[in-house]
């Protein structure tokens, strides 16, 4: 069987993981370069950030991708040579309102959980100005280096002997009834039997005559990235909307914001100035470090931050994994799993039922 998968970000390389270890004949479309738009933007935490304020559906794929990133990561690192630097740093969070639920979220799960004293948060993490009484420490939250993760898959699909295609926009598609016979791009048509929508913020930018479309909205979201020292920062750190995320060469990033516009990809001044004051009044220290690149990414957000998993309500061939908004890392194995399970008809580890796009019709 061909699949043809429509965007190269995070989802579309693990779906073409999943599905070329499946025995399939996979082919990756790219409009622009292999993992640049919003895999690359994004943090890497492999958590939502209040991983308690999350719906059951966001949870499942989360907690279920958590299990297997350290294996994927060293399974990569072993096939390519490229580490994807998955670690097991840790969060701590400040300012939390609602520190009761978080606190009954870990105790139902089993999950390790401790309230630091300032002098307990100065231990653990020299340098950090602490402005609460108390913070929230969960030391088994990981993080993998995302841009990392996407250039070790690359190399790992190529070598599978996954046909990459780079700097070819899908245009459109070419429909015969109820199925896609081919899709259009910038160099003729490609035919497939089964055709993959994974193009992020982009996912329902084709019209596909009057038939259903998934409704996925651009979330812009602007980081700096700090060339800071290693080991001066050495856990997440989480306040409000803003954390600070260390990357093992010492480099620290500093996130994000959450803008409502369009998609507009410019990072702006006053963002700057706001992640840039956050960093220094969290940890000080930051101000005899340079800012190394300020970015923004544009977070594919689907109703609930639920993405769309599974066929198309009325095409046969035409299925979706899109629209993970801000967790599109942290439920990118599980989510890629599922889609594969539910392409080649075998019994899936998770309910599918949350994510169909014909259960998330308007
Ligand atoms: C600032 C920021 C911080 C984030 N932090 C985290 C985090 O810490 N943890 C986490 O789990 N998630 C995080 N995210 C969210 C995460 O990055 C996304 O959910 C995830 O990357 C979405 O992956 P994707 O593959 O669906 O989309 P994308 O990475 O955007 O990939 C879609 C691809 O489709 C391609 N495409 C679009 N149109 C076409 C076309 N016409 N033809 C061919 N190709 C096309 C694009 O060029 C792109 O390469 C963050 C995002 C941002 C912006």
């Amino acid at each position: 069987m061909k699949c043809l998968i429509l965007g190269a970000g995070i989802s579309g390389l693990l779906c073409a993981r999943e599905l070329v270890q499946s025995g399939c004949q996979v082919e990756i479309v790219e409009r622009g370069q292999i993992g640049r738009e919003a895999s690359w933007a994004g943090g890497g935490i492999l958590s939502p950030l209040y991983p308690w304020r999350q719906p059951a559906a966001i949870e499942r794929l989360t907690q279920s991708s958590g299990q297997h990133y350290a294996e994927l990561s060293q399974a990569l690192k072993q096939a390519t040579g490229i580490d994807p630097q998955w670690q097991q740093c840790g969060m701590l969070w400040f300012s939390l309102r609602d520190l009761e639920a978080a606190i009954k979220w870990c105790q139902k799960r089993k999950i390790a959980w401790q309230i630091l004293s300032p002098k307990e948060v100065a231990e653990l993490q020299p340098g950090i100005e602490v402005q609460e009484s108390q913070a929230l420490w969960i030391p088994e939250i990981s993080q993998i280096r995302n841009p990392r993760l996407i250039k070790s898959l690359q190399q790992d699909l190529r070598q599978c002997g996954v046909i990459l295609k780079e700097n070819t926009p899908v245009l459109g598609f070419v429909r015969s009834r109820e199925r896609i016979a081919a899709i259009k791009t910038s160099n003729g048509k490609i035919e497939a039997d089964v055709f993959i929508v994974t193009a992020g913020a982009w996912s329902s930018s084709w019209q596909i005559e009057e038939a259903w479309q998934p409704d996925i909205r651009p979330i812009k979201g602007q980081m700096l990235l700090i060339k800071a020292k290693p080991n001066l920062l050495r856990l997440i750190v989480q306040c409000d909307e803003h954390y600070l995320i260390p990357r093992l060469d010492g480099r620290i990033l500093v996130g994000s914001t959450v803008e409502d516009s369009g998609f507009d990809k410019r990072p702006t001044r006053p963002a700057f100035e706001e992640l840039y004051a956050f960093a220094l009044k969290t940890l000080p220290i930051l101000k005899c470090s340079p800012v190394e690149l300020h970015w923004a990414g544009l977070r594919p957000k689907a109703p609930g931050g639920i993405p769309y998993i599974g066929r198309h309500p009325e095409i046969a061939n035409l299925y979706y994994n899109c629209g993970h908004f801000r967790n599109g890392v942290a439920m990118g194995p599980e989510a890629a799993k599922l889609l594969a399970d539910l392409v080649l008809n075998r019994e899936t580890n998770i309910d599918p039922q949350a994510y169909l796009p014909k259960n998330r019709m308007l």
